[in-house]
């Protein structure tokens, strides 16, 4: 049975064989920078100039000559002023000094900014209570990026810092990849949607709503589906439907039950499967697999199973799909506040919680009745890694966590 690593790797290798290009669109960035968030650049964005454009003030004070100023005490004379938006037109020649604003270039001849607070006024005159040394409190033009730099690299996912470059360097609009369309079917006899009344033996369709949220919050397009009966001919047309938009996931239906029909109908379909098991739990029953031209994606119905494996192997497929680099996961260190003993031979992802005590983070795992248990993840904010080669943690120790995206 693979390991998670080597099925998120399985995803990449046969995605990076198979996918196509993504298809492009242009948009606009600073006009809807909230639809923009989370887009992917097509095209790399160049510095239209130097940035800073000039030697930029970084505190309000007196641009000065350093030569002058090199011991406490200098005693210049005060010239003129440069503020934001307004420069100083002239040129500080030596002994004399101009009031600079935060932001504002630095003008001609001067090559150091002292800070108002280590300065006062006396009649025309400035005396600087502290030397100054060149360089100082002033970034220098092209410092941050040079005319014609890429600022943003094609492949780059838009975030706020991103979209505030794009801004800074004038780009309205931009290239970026068209959002992948993610289709989801649920399956089962028992599962009724949302908004029906369930009667006593059936349960409501939390699966569709998990996955479209975490499809969108990956960045693709949900399609939702809706439900399927664990029945041949339903099944099929609904999965065929499935398979006409750029990526499918399905949940439900994927173990070895007599009703767990989905990959059967794939393969009637002409599926190929690269892995229909993953040594992890919650999670084991997952399936890969590539269908009239599209990944597919079987994930057990379990709403806790379908979360963790969807995280671990759609994400990055979405990634990918969508022409970004995919990012390993994303694991980090915390301190687990008590021992933990699994038996499975498995890679476990267990609910729990990340708080921080005097600025370290601690991990403690929630009480949970299993993968059916959607109340532990709530309770929780991330999941609890304990790898297949070391099943008993000790207190204290650093363990691995895997954050909720949502969540951080
Ligand atoms: P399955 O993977 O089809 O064997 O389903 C495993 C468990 O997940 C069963 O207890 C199902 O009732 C439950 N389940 C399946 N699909 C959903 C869904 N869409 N929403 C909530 N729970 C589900
Ligand atoms: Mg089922």
């Amino acid at each position: 049975m693979l390991s998670y690593e080597a099925a998120r790797a399985k995803v990449m290798e046969v995605l990076g064989g198979r996918a196509g290009k993504p298809g492009t669109e242009i948009i606009p960035l600073t006009d809807h920078p909230v639809q923009a968030c989370g887009r992917v650049l097509a095209e790399d964005i160049f510095a239209d100039r130097n940035y800073p454009p000039f030697n930029r003030s970084t505190r309000d004070g007196f641009a000065v000559r350093s030569a002058d100023a090199a011991q406490p005490g200098a005693r210049l004379r005060l010239i003129g002023e440069s503020r934001a938006g307004a420069a100083f037109g002239g040129t500080a020649g030596p002994g004399e000094c101009v009031r600079i604003l935060t932001g504002a270039p630095l003008p001609r001849g001067a090559n150091a900014v002292v800070m108002q607070e280590y300065a006062h006024k006396d009649a025309e005159f400035v005396i600087l209570e502290q030397p100054a040394v060149a360089g100082q409190n002033y970034v220098l033009a092209g410092a941050e990026a040079r005319i014609g730099e890429t600022v943003l690299r094609l492949g780059t996912r838009l975030g706020y810092a991103e979209l505030a470059m794009a801004a800074q360097v004038g780009r309205a609009n931009a290239a970026v990849t068209r959002r992948p369309r993610v289709a989801i079917l649920c399956t089962g006899d028992e599962v009724v949607a949302a908004d029906e009344t369930p009667s006593p033996v059936q349960i409501r369709n939390s699966n569709c709503v998990s996955l479209a949220a975490q499809v969108a919050l990956a960045g693709g397009e949900p399609i939702v589906l809706g439900i399927a009966r664990d029945e041949t001919a339903e099944l099929r047309s609904k999965i065929e439907m499935g398979l006409t938009s750029d990526m499918f996931v399905l949940s439900g239906g994927v173990s070895v039950g007599k009703y767990d029909l989905v990959e059967q109908v794939l393969i009637e379909l002409g599926a190929e499967f690269f892995f229909d098991a993953v040594a992890i739990r919650p999670g084991r029953p997952s399936v890969f697999g590539w269908c009239r031209g599209k990944p597919v994606f079987g994930l057990p119905g379990n709403p806790v199973s379908t979360m963790v494996t969807f995280e671990l192997f759609v994400v990055p497929a979405i990634d990918f799909v969508s022409g970004c680099l995919p990012q390993p996961l994303p694991l980090f260190k915390a301190r687990l506040a008590h021992p933990v003993n699994e038996k499975a031979e498995l890679t476990h992802f267990l609910p729990a919680r990340l708080k921080w005590l005097n600025q370290e983070p601690y991990v403690e795992l929630l009480l949970w009745e299993g993968s059916g248990d959607i109340g532990a993840v709530v309770r929780g904010n991330c999941f609890l890694v304990v790898h297949n080669s070391r099943l008993s943690l000790e207190q204290d120790e650093q363990v691995d966590v895997l954050p909720r995206r949502d969540m951080f």
